[in-house]
Parts: C-alpha cells; sequence; structure tokens
C-alpha cells in the first residue's frame, strides 16, 4: 500500500503479453504477504518500449517486469543503476524507481538454480548445454557457472550471438575462460548431464535443429518455456533418451518470487503458487 492509500502498482511488459502468468504469481504473493498491490499485463509496441516503461513510472507505477523481447532494451534503460547480477547478464527483467533514478536488476538465474535445485538436478559439477543466446540464456550462464558446473556450453541458431554471449562473459570474469564454449547448434554434440533450452522455439511448437546422442546417462532436459502438455523441445530430448523432462513454470515462480523480494524486502512461499499455476495450466 502507498502512503496515499492506495495499492501499489506493478507490471509485466512484453510483446506479445496476453498468454503471461505473472499477474497471477504477484496477487497471490501479494496476499500471501498481506501487501494490497496491482498487477497488470502492459503490451508494448516492438518500437515503443522506452514510452511505455517511462510512461508508466511517470505515472506513480513501482515496479516493472520485463519479458520477451525487451531484456535487454531495459537493460540500456537502467544502466547507470544496475545490480551486479542485472550487469553481468546485460539483460533485465526487473525495474524498480528508487530516489527518482531507475534501477534493474536480473532475476531469471536465481530462478533457474532454485528449480534446479527443486528437481533435485543443481548444476554443480554438471556438464551443462544452453541452447539459445537471446534475453533468457544472457541471465543464467553466470549464476550457472558460479553455481559451480564443471562446464557450459552455449549454442545458438545465429553462432555469432552464442560467441558474443561468451566473449561478454569472459570478459566480465576472464577465469571462466577455460570452462565455458560457444557455438552454432551443430556444436553442441557431446553428452551433458543438464540440456537447457532457452529458445523461444517452444513457443512455436518447434525444437532446436540440435545433433542427435546430446544426453548423457540420467540427464535432465529443462525447456524454460512451459505448457499444459510436454512441449516440442521436451519431446524432442524424450526421443533423443533424456531421462528426466521439466519445463519452465518452477523458473517462472522462482524469478518473480526474487523480482518480489526486491520491491517488497520479502521472499514468498513459492510452492502453493507453483502447484497451483500447475493446476491451471491444466484447466486452460
Ligand atoms: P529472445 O531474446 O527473443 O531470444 C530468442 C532465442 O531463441 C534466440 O537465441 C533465437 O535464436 C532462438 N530461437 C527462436 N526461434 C528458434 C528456432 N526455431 N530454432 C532455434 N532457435 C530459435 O527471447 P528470450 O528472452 O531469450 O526468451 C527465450 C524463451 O525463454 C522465451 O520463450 C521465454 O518465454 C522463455 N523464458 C522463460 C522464463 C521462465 O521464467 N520460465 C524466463 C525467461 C525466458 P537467434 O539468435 O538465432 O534468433
Amino acid at each position: 500500500m502507498s502512503s496515499s492509500g492506495t495499492p501499489k502498482r506493478y507490471g509485466v511488459v512484453g510483446h506479445p503479453i496476453a498468454q503471461s502468468r505473472s499477474p497471477f504469481i504477484h496477487q497471490t504473493f501479494g496476499r500471501q504477504a498481506a501487501i494490497d498491490l496491482t498487477y497488470e499485463k502492459i503490451l508494448a509496441p516492438l518500437d515503443g518500449f522506452a514510452q511505455t516503461v517511462h510512461e508508466f513510472f511517470g505515472q506513480g507505477g513501482a515496479g516493472l517486469n520485463i519479458t520477451v523481447p525487451f531484456k535487454e532494451q531495459a537493460f540500456e534503460l537502467a544502466r547507470a543503476h544496475l545490480s551486479e547480477r542485472a550487469r553481468l547478464a546485460g539483460a533485465v527483467n526487473t525495474l524498480w524507481m528508487r530516489d527518482g533514478r531507475l534501477h534493474g536488476c536480473n532475476t531469471d538465474g536465481v530462478g533457474l538454480l532454485t528449480d534446479l535445485e527443486r528437481l533435485g538436478h543443481g548444476p554443480k559439477g554438471k556438464s551443462v548445454l544452453l541452447v539459445g543466446a537471446g534475453g533468457a540464456a544472457k541471465g543464467v550462464v553466470l549464476p550457472l557457472m558460479d553455481a559451480g558446473c564443471a562446464r557450459l556450453r552455449v549454442v545458438n541458431r545465429t553462432a555469432a550471438r552464442a560467441h558474443g554471449l561468451r566473449a561478454h562473459a569472459v570478459e566480465q570474469l576472464p577465469a571462466l575462460a577455460d570452462r565455458l564454449g560457444a557455438g552454432g547448434l551443430d556444436e553442441a554434440g557431446g553428452q551433458w548431464d543438464i540440456v537447457i533450452n532457452a529458445t523461444s522455439g517452444s513457443l512455436h511448437d518447434t525444437p532446436p535443429e540440435l545433433p542427435p546422442g546430446l544426453y548423457a546417462q540420467g540427464a535432465l532436459a529443462y525447456d524454460m518455456v512451459y505448457a499444459a502438455a510436454p512441449t516440442a523441445f521436451l519431446r524432442q530430448a524424450r526421443d533423443q533418451g533424456a531421462a528426466h523432462a521439466a519445463d519452465g513454470l518452477g523458473m517462472l515462480v522462482g524469478q518473480a518470487a526474487a523480482a518480489f523480494r526486491i520491491w517488497h524486502g520479502l521472499m514468498p512461499d513459492v510452492q502453493p503458487v507453483l502447484e497451483a499455476l500447475r493446476r491451471e495450466l491444466h484447466y486452460t
């Protein structure tokens, strides 16, 4: 609640945005913590992201989540006041105003890590293949390395973008160079304990064109996209011998919880929200 007695205003900006579950998640977290808030979906025009953000905060908005395809633009907008996570990621998914200045953080990495731990596939000591090099992939590379994965390779349809992501990470932390690789999708070969799909292909029911034989014994296939039925990537992974499969619903709730903590100073309980969302997904 703001000092004027009206609930504080939050939202998520993307294009498209209709599919977003963030309002449900934040409103449920708010009820858990007895915090009165509003949280809305905001469709920004593809060429109008900055204006949308400025209007929202100009009208007294308190915080925004940012989703596809604007995380890199959000990074630029908050460039003067970034958390270390956001600076290392080069992408922002959480914005807030403090003392009249726009601040940015990236909570995708924390969301992914807490979900991998919840699933019993923490990355420590594991070989990890990360498919995709957009805003979501950027947010998780350094947290995965930090969590102690043995090696990480980033592959992308546009190989140059994967190389750029690796170069950015190594520039920030040169010690990563030996454990971090990059290439095109055809350079994904090897045996991996965890294969993470950070492409948006599953939104269009298209799996990335990966070579066969990627999954080590007991490996996990993880798709950042979530759906009521197994995504195109998870079906491909099962066909190629992945022992375990999970979608990104837990990551979604985990990144939202970390954003909620930034805005409200409280860590919500994610499990009941995750269970409610999973039920809702099956009935819609
Ligand atoms: P983005 O910045 O637009 O990047 C899209 C990525 O997908 C690029 O690497 C792109 O490759 C690749 N791609 C798209 N279509 C492809 C195809 N048919 N085959 C192979 N690669 C393809 O998007 P983003 O922000 O990184 O988000 C990626 C996905 O993660 C989205 O679906 C988003 O919903 C999901 N996500 C989920 C969570 C969660 O909490 N669960 C959090 C963040 C993101 P090119 O570079 O070659 O174009």
